[in-house]
């Protein structure tokens, strides 16, 4: 082997060598020549040679470094471009073209360092050379000299500062228009992100080819027939990649590999095939000769990479030595093939969670949360998923996901259950395995359940809810998802605590404070709902209006509180007494409205009846005094000729007007002849 090497090693230094010569030796050879013809006057004497001789010089130094597109020049093209100009001065005896050298030597501080221009500046003098040599150095000549330099010098200290300065100011543009257009763009820039970072994974994580690369370069380096890597697989060493063909390398059960791994120590044996020693896998070829080497990521083997051949002594331990080096680049690519679907995952569940809490804080419906925090909880841990509202002491389903919804919709805590000791604790509870757990669960029957993550959500102190996740497997839930879930929670509670105070604030608008009944406004809103919807489904309405009967006497009998007492009184009666789709208000002072839905002109009037009688039958205590009042009630009735809500109110005001003249505590519906008798 070592011949073999040696051959190849001297053929490829013949070729560096080659290369070597015609890169840098001969392009230098050529400046040389028409360095040494400038000093022999040849611009003067032979220029047709010499300007060929020196254009070609600066053309093989320019042309490598055009078709490699570097920005910079080495010092002998820029010598070789001084050295033109310089011969064109001498030619055609032009002096001031040397001034040339002044735009020249500063844009060479523009793009390159120190090193490079001052040694450019030393060489630039032998250009003079010749000068020198004659002996005619005047002051004209040593005053150029002398000012190039300064010049050169206050280049090289200026240059370098104002690039700073260039730098610092573009950053900062870039730094005003920045936020602007992030704004602009958010939703753009959030999905080209998104396409960058999947981008990202897939282009950077390619295991397989980096892999047989790396183990191509390892056949070629300790000239073997194949070089394969093992990997740990649940205790088995599996073929990971191999430099041969695909199913040509078969593991077989122990073998010298899986004692390289368990002594974590690498293995070169020379004459495997004469002593009939067990591999630990199988080739088409015998293997005479294998080097193994443990892929260790600190202490822990990942697997084995070996290379072997048929040759017997194929192997030395400078081919172990170089198989480890490999081996710290491939447990580098394997580390990174774990990580990089977990950054994968994390990214993916985050950009969930990111869009499930965006929709939890674009709604103010609770229902609507509820079920969006249901939805984003699933994704984030899939299982049987339920939500329990607060209510109170009872909790309330509203939504579930899985495969059947619990016994209970509505229950009370249980003293001993679980649910009772998360709520009371305030913190999340994580049960791995239901069957280790002695109390009962949850205060009614769940089968098959393997794992529970019972979450309590609270916002400031006011329980929330309770969001419960049950799954058949035991140990379901990760550390991980348990936190995001915990985030999510977060953002739900404050979202339906949000809700709730919204709701609250929107009844306060259309409730009478004194009654707490709807208002005038509210009740005005929804008759005209009712005639709108009227309109497409032609279904009775009908409408009383309620006066109390000598209210103002109350008043001036027991005074204003006592009669604000009455007032509530009468409204908690029609409160009672109407059914929950019908809708009543405080319509003034002591007269209430109502909206009997889906009710015609005899159920209107039997329902008006019913309210008076109750109000007559009710004695309304205030102190020592048992007060009883009366009401009468004008009633009227959709359709009977109605066009709008304006003509239903005026009837049964008209049909009230009636009720009190006739004596009051009666309830009377509006009639077309007594209307006529009205406004005769
Ligand atoms: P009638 O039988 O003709 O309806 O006689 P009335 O006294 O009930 O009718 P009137 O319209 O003359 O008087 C209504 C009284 O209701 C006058 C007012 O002081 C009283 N009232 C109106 N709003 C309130 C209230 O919010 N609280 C109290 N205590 N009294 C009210
Ligand atoms: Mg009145
Ligand atoms: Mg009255």
């Amino acid at each position: 082997m070592g011949n073999h090497v040696q051959k190849i090693l001297q053929r490829r230094g013949d070729k560096k060598r080659q290369s070597f010569w015609l890169k840098r030796g001969f392009p230098f050879l050529l400046l040389l020549l028409t360095y040494l013809g400038f000093l022999l006057n040849f611009p003067l004497k032979r220029r047709g040679l010499w300007f060929t001789a020196s254009i070609i010089t600066v053309a093989v130094y320019s042309v490598p470094h055009i078709l490699k597109k570097e920005k910079k020049y080495s010092i002998e093209f820029l010598f070789s471009v001084a050295l033109l100009i310089s011969g064109v001065v001498n030619a055609f005896s032009i002096p001031w073209l040397r001034m040339a050298y002044f735009p020249f030597m500063i844009s060479l501080t523009a793009f390159y360092g120190l090193k490079t221009v001052i040694s450019l500046f030393l060489l630039i003098p032998f250009l003079e050379l010749n000068s020198f040599m004659n002996g005619n150095v005047s002051i004209e000549e040593i005053t150029f000299w002398v000012s190039l330099s300064v010049t050169t010098a206050i280049s090289l200290f200026l240059v370098p500062r104002m690039k700073k300065k260039t730098v610092i100011r573009s950053s900062f543009k870039i730094g005003e228009e920045g936020p602007k257009n992030m704004d602009l763009e958010a939703g753009q820039k959030y999905s080209s992100d998104e396409k960058g970072i999947s981008h990202y994974i897939e282009s950077m994580f390619k295991p397989e080819e980096e892999i047989k690369d790396l183990l191509l370069v390892v056949k070629n380096i300790v000239f073997a027939d194949s070089v394969n890597l093992f990997v740990n697989s649940e205790g088995d060493l599996k073929l990971r990649s191999s430099t041969e063909e695909s199913g040509s390398v078969i593991p077989t059960d122990g073998g010298i590999i899986n004692l390289c791994i368990k002594e974590k120590k690498p293995l070169v044996l020379s004459d495997i095939s004469e002593k009939k020693i067990e591999v630990g896998y199988l080739k088409k070829d015998k293997i005479s000769s294998l080097v193994a080497v443990p892929v260790l990521d600190g202490n822990f083997p990942l697997g084995v990479l070996t290379a072997d051949s048929v040759r017997f002594h194929a192997f030395s331990s400078a081919d172990s030595n170089t198989l480890i080096k490999f081996t710290n680049q491939l447990m580098r690519i394997l580390q990174r093939e774990r990580v990089y679907p977990q950054i994968y995952r994390s990214y993916t569940t985050l950009k969930v969670l990111n869009e499930e809490s965006s929709k939890l804080l674009s709604s103010l419906n609770i229902d609507f949360i509820v079920q969006s925090l249901i939805e984003g909880a699933y994704k984030i841990a899939p299982s049987d998923i339920v939500f329990f509202m607060a209510k109170g002491k009872e909790f309330e389903m509203l939504h579930y996901i899985g495969a059947s919804p619990p016994e209970k919709n509505v229950f009370t805590l249980k003293k001993g259950t679980l649910l009772d000791m998360v709520v009371k604790n305030k913190e999340p509870f994580y049960l791995s395995d239901v069957r280790k757990y002695r109390s009962p669960v949850m205060p009614f029957k769940i089968d098959n359940a393997g794992s529970v993550f019972v979450l309590p959500m609270f916002y400031e102190k006011d329980l929330i809810g309770i969001l419960v996740f049950l799954s058949e497997k035991i140990d379901a839930i990760s550390p991980a998802q348990i936190e995001l879930l915990k985030v999510l929670g977060n953002q739900a509670s404050t979202s339906i605590a949000n809700a709730k105070f919204h709701a609250e604030i929107e009844k306060l608008a259309i409730t009478d404070g004194l009654t707490g009944l709807f208002n005038h406004r509210h009740f005005q809103e929804r008759l005209s709902q009712e005639f709108d919807r009227l309109g497409r489904f032609s279904e009775p309405l009908s409408l009383l209006i309620i006066d109390i009967d000598n209210f103002k006497g109350i008043n001036d009998t027991y005074g204003h509180p006592v009669g604000d007492s009455v007032l509530k009184g009468v409204a908690g009666i029609i409160e009672k007494t109407v059914r929950n789709i019908d809708v009543s208000a405080r319509y003034g002072g002591e007269e209430f409205a109502v909206i009997l839905l889906g009710t015609d002109s005899r159920g209107a009037f039997k329902m008006a009846e019913r309210l008076r009688k109750a109000v007559m039958n009710t004695a309304f205590s205030e102190e020592k005094h048992a007060i009883k009042v009366t009401v009468s009630t004008g009633i009227s009735a959709y359709p009977y000729g109605i066009k709008n809500k304006e003509e239903l109110i005026e009837r049964a005001d008209k049909a009230l007007y009636r009720a009190k003249k006739s004596g009051k505590n009666c309830s009377v519906l509006w009639n077309e002849t007594e209307d006529k008798d009205l406004s005769i």
